[in-house]
C-alpha cells in the first residue's frame, strides 16, 4: 500500500476538522520565505445552518480554529507557519494575503464576473482562509472551470454597475445580490430559505 503523503495527511486532518475545500499551492512568487500555501474553503451556508446564534462570530471562530489547527498539526512537524485571523484585526500584514490568487492556483474555482471565487460546490458562498508553510506541498491541479462563459447574472442584476471590466469599488452598495444570486453550487437551491442573508453577509465581509 502506498504511503500517504505530509499533504495527503494535512488534507485528510483538515476536512475532519470541518473543511469542505482544501487546496494547495506554491506561493513563492509572493512570499519567498514560504514554499507553499494551503488555503482552506468552507460553505457559509453550511456554518449559517448551524449555528443557533450568532452566525458571524460562529463563522470567523471555525475559520478561526481551522486555521489554528492546520499551523499545529505543520509546527508538530516542525515546518514554519503564518496565517492571519479573523479575530486578528489589527495584526500588521493581514490584508497582504492574496486569498483569492491563491484559492484558484491550488484549485478551488475561479474568479468570477462579480470578481469573487467562484466554486463548483458553492459558488461565490465561500469563506477562505489560508496557512503559509515551509513545508513542500503536492500542488493541487487548477480546475478547468468556467461557468461565467454561459452567465452574465450578476452584471446584470447589480443595481449599481459596479461589476465592469473591473470592480467599481466605490459603485457597490454591498447588497450582495451577486453572491447570493449566482447560480453555480450545490447549495443554490437552499438560498430562499435565508431572507437575512444579505444582512449576515455585510457582517462578513
Ligand atoms: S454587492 Fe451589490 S452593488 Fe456590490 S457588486 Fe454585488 S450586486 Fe453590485
Ligand atoms: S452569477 Fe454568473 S456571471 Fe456571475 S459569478 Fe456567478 S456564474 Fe459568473
Amino acid at each position: 500500500m502506498e504511503t500517504e503523503t505530509e499533504t495527503e495527511q494535512l488534507n485528510r486532518f483538515l476536512r475532519k476538522e470541518g473543511a469542505d475545500l482544501v487546496g494547495f499551492c506554491s506561493c513563492r512568487e509572493y512570499f519567498p520565505e514560504y514554499s507553499s500555501a494551503v488555503v482552506i474553503g468552507v460553505s457559509v451556508l453550511k456554518l449559517l445552518k448551524k449555528s443557533q446564534s450568532d452566525p458571524i462570530q460562529n463563522l470567523n471562530t471555525i475559520m478561526d480554529l481551522l486555521n489554528i489547527q492546520g499551523r499545529q498539526f505543520l509546527c508538530e512537524r516542525g515546518f514554519g507557519v503564518w496565517g492571519a485571523l479573523f479575530s486578528q484585526e489589527d495584526l500588521p500584514g493581514k490584508d497582504i494575503i492574496p486569498h483569492r490568487e491563491l484559492a484558484v492556483k491550488a484549485g478551488l474555482g475561479t474568479i468570477g464576473r462579480n470578481f469573487l471565487v467562484i466554486t463548483p460546490e458553492f459558488g461565490p458562498r465561500v469563506q477562505l482562509t489560508t496557512i503559509l508553510t515551509t513545508m513542500p506541498v503536492l500542488p493541487s491541479q487548477p480546475l478547468d472551470f468556467a461557468p461565467c462563459v454561459t452567465c452574465t447574472m450578476c452584471v446584470d442584476k447589480c443595481p449599481t454597475g459596479a461589476l465592469d471590466s473591473y470592480f467599481r469599488h466605490e459603485e457597490c452598495v454591498k447588497c450582495f445580490t451577486c453572491v447570493l444570486e449566482c447560480p453555480v453550487g450545490r447549495d443554490a437551491q437552499d438560498l430562499r430559505c435565508y431572507s437575512d442573508l444579505p444582512d449576515i453577509w455585510q457582517s462578513i465581509r
